[in-house]
């Protein structure tokens, strides 16, 4: 008689398959960065690129879970359309995956869940950070599960991030209760389905006075204000220069304790999607972190593909995180009045 495989926690399996397909995800999205030739990115209907990669990873990931949880929704970013419209894209995708056409399209079109249902339900930011992706910055791969409306895992697949041993490709991994961890990509191999799934824990870090924190946000302006939130960092009097980074990495960062402080100020009424926070904020929370809107409001992945923060996104060690949303709150009354 064979034993039943034990299951350390509540959502081992998810957790052990979310990793499984984000690190085969990694090795793709790093294999399609070192080819990537300028001219292969087009233009979303947001003017925001997209690459080969975004699609690939995206039917890469959603087809394997999709074998391995058939009932399980799916939120993620892309859509077919683009794919439709031109067949030389939907056939370099395909290629890029060895998957026939029908496959491509089929796993990218299971990804138009609504949510706001309290089903179980991945989510998916195939390669966040797209213009750092096609700039050789940092990138990320980021993958949620939510059931309840709750995160209950998050993986970030950041191959172009330091492991902490000085190679590139870091993947975080993250369950509710249970922690947060860091592997290098290659150490995902030795997983075992059953097993504990661990690698080296990450604790944000324990600075109390924001004056010695380092504080990160989006290399982009156009993504978040970077006046804002350098007036926020001067009245917290914060003596160091922001980190800029691309994607939900810095979330990673924050979880390993190497940033204690991220702001996201979005401009022009931009209403934020699922997949750029939920993730990430699991990963943050389960090291330590706080996670919440500018007003510290808890973010609320239960609503739907849209969330309904209000004043941007606010992430800390914890530690600061009251005097943190003190500081935005001021800044923002402030740029209100002039
Ligand atoms: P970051 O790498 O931190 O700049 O964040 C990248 C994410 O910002 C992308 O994945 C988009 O989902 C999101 N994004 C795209 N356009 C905007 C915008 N106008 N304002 C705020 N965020 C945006
Ligand atoms: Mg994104």
């Amino acid at each position: 008689m064979t034993t039943p495989t034990p299951a350390h926690t509540p959502y081992h399996h998810e957790r052990f398959h979310a990793i499984l397909a984000v690190a085969n995800a990694s090795t793709l999205a790093r294999r399609l960065q070192n080819s990537l030739i300028r001219n292969q990115a087009l233009k979303k209907s947001d003017a925001s690129p997209v690459t080969i990669a975004d699609f690939a990873v995206q039917a890469l990931i959603v087809s394997r879970l999709h074998r391995d949880f058939p009932d399980d929704y799916f939120i993620a970013e892309e859509t077919t359309g683009a794919l439709r419209e031109d067949d030389q894209l939907l056939e370099a995708v395909a290629q890029a995956l060895d998957m026939p056409v029908a496959d491509v399209l089929h796993a990218i079109d299971l990804c138009g869940h609504p949510g706001g249902d309290g089903a179980r339900t991945w989510i998916l930011d195939p390669i966040d950070g797209t213009r750092g992706f096609i700039a050789m910055r940092q990138y990320c791969i980021a993958l949620g599960f939510i059931e309840g409306g709750a995160a209950r895992v998050g993986v970030l697949g950041c191959p172009n991030l330091d492991d902490g041993e000085g190679q590139a490709g870091c993947l975080f991994h993250a369950e509710e209760g249970k922690g947060t961890w860091q592997m290098s990509e290659k150490q995902v191999d030795s997983l075992v389905l059953g097993a504990e799934l661990k690698g080296k824990q990450c604790v944000v870090a324990t600075v109390t006075d924001p004056r010695e924190a380092v504080f990160s946000e989006s290399v982009e302006s156009a993504h978040s204000s970077h006046e804002l939130s350098a007036r926020v960092a001067e009245f917290l009097q914060v003596r160091a220069a922001p980190v800029r980074m691309d994607s939900q990495a810095k979330y990673g960062c924050m979880a390993r304790g190497d940033v204690s402080i991220f702001l996201r100020f979005p401009r022009g009424g931009y209403v934020e999607n699922v997949w750029d926070s939920a993730p990430a904020t699991i990963v943050v929370e389960e090291a330590g972190g706080k996670v919440t809107d500018g007003r510290g409001r808890p973010l609320n992945f239960g609503l739907g593909r849209k969330m309904d923060n209000d004043d941007g996104i606010v992430a800390t060690n914890g530690l600061m995180h009251d005097k943190v949303i003190e500081a935005v709150q001021k800044a923002m009354a402030e740029e209100a009045h002039v």
